[in-house]
């Protein structure tokens, strides 16, 4: 199966290497880190430490999936200050 979709993307990935990648967002990670994947070749990018695009390897998707969690724990925790701040507002 392998062996199939890498012959598929053998004419988009000339096609990249002439024109260049065509990035799309397919996951926001955090607000800083996102994944990308290309619509010609498939290939999958993320957002490294240090703000700068890298390739998405297995060990970045596990990075990701962490960063995500620990993410999506503090921004609830956000809202909660959110909604906590607006009733002492509403009270001023
Ligand atoms: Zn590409």
């Amino acid at each position: 199966m392998k062996t199939t979709s890498n012959k598929m993307a053998l004419i988009p990935k000339v096609y990249c290497s002439l024109f260049g990648h065509e990035y799309q967002v397919t996951k926001n990670v955090t607000s800083h880190v996102k994944e990308y994947t290309c619509k010609n070749c498939k290939k999958e990018l993320t957002t490294d430490s240090n703000g700068n695009l890298t390739e998405l390897t297995p060990t970045f998707r596990e990075i990701n999936v962490i960063l995500e969690r620990v993410y999506n724990s503090k921004t609830e925790r956000l809202k909660e200050k959110a909604i906590n701040s607006t009733t002492i507002y509403q009270h001023v």
